[in-house]
């Protein structure tokens, strides 16, 4: 179910089966009738999540747009289902996926040859399904305004190559997308374009923001005090990404 965070920020857990699906965040409060998307999932996950938004109060046609913490299939896999139901919504992704997307190359939305496999072994996918317009390529940097909260757009390479971050400085809320998980966890750095170096360094910038609540992409969000979690994840895991 859909579950507020704070005032302007919700939740809408993923439902992982046999793959998983990354959790979505919706960023806007009420008032401003400006919504936000923070990830999709995977395919066939998009319909629940579309229920969920009009079911929490969010017309589909106040969502605006969706930023891609980064172009995994578990993430991006039902970008489709999303545009579909709301044609006018942007998409908004780093840039250096961006041009991923836009040539339609999967092979960071797949990670690897062997789940490519694996995933059309059991999903129908057809031709140029991930080929996706971008309507703002994202740097890192950017300072946006979003249904009366400000976002920080921190680019975070190493899981991916345009994993991004958004950081609200007021509230000390940090979406990690998949570079770091609660309980010890960060993102894998063996698939297409991760880099296990960038991740470390990618790591301590987000232990430098002194973050209070972490919102991650899977598994649970941490609603209060993270700083001295991801303190001791960074930690652990810093000599081992060389
Ligand atoms: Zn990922
Ligand atoms: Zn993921």
């Amino acid at each position: 179910m859909i579950e507020k965070v704070i005032d302007g920020v919700r939740w809408i857990p993923g439902k992982d089966r046999f793959l998983p699906d990354s959790h979505m965040y919706v960023i806007g409060k009420m008032e401003t009738k400006d919504f936000t998307l923070v990830d999709c999932g995977l395919m066939e996950m998009g319909a629940y999540k579309l229920e969920e938004l009009e079911q929490g109060g969010i017309p589909l046609h106040r969502v605006k747009r969706i930023i891609m913490t980064h172009t995994h299939l578990d993430h991006v896999g039902c970008i489709s289902e999303i545009l579909e139901a709301i044609p006018h919504c942007e998409v908004w992704v780093h840039k250096l996926e961006a041009e991923y997307l836009e040539r339609g190359d999967d092979r960071i939305v797949f990670g690897n040859g062997m789940f490519e496999s694996m995933i059309r072994s059991q999903y129908t996918i057809p031709e140029n399904f991930f080929r996706v317009k971008v309507d703002r390529k994202l740097e890192g940097g950017e300072v946006l305004s979003l249904g009366g909260l400000t976002f920080e757009v921190i680019h975070l390479p190493g899981h991916s190559i345009g994993s991004v971050g958004l950081f609200d400085r007021e509230h000390k809320l940090f979406m990690s997308g998949d570079t770091i998980y609660a309980d010890g966890a960060i993102g894998r750095y063996d698939l297409e374009s991760a880099d296990p170096a960038q991740l470390r360094n990618s790591l301590e910038q987000i232990a430098s923001l002194g973050v209070d609540i972490l919102l991650p992409c899977h598994n649970r969000i941490v609603r209060s005090a993270a700083a001295k979690m991801i303190r001791n994840t960074v930690n652990q895991w810093a000599p081992l990404l060389e």
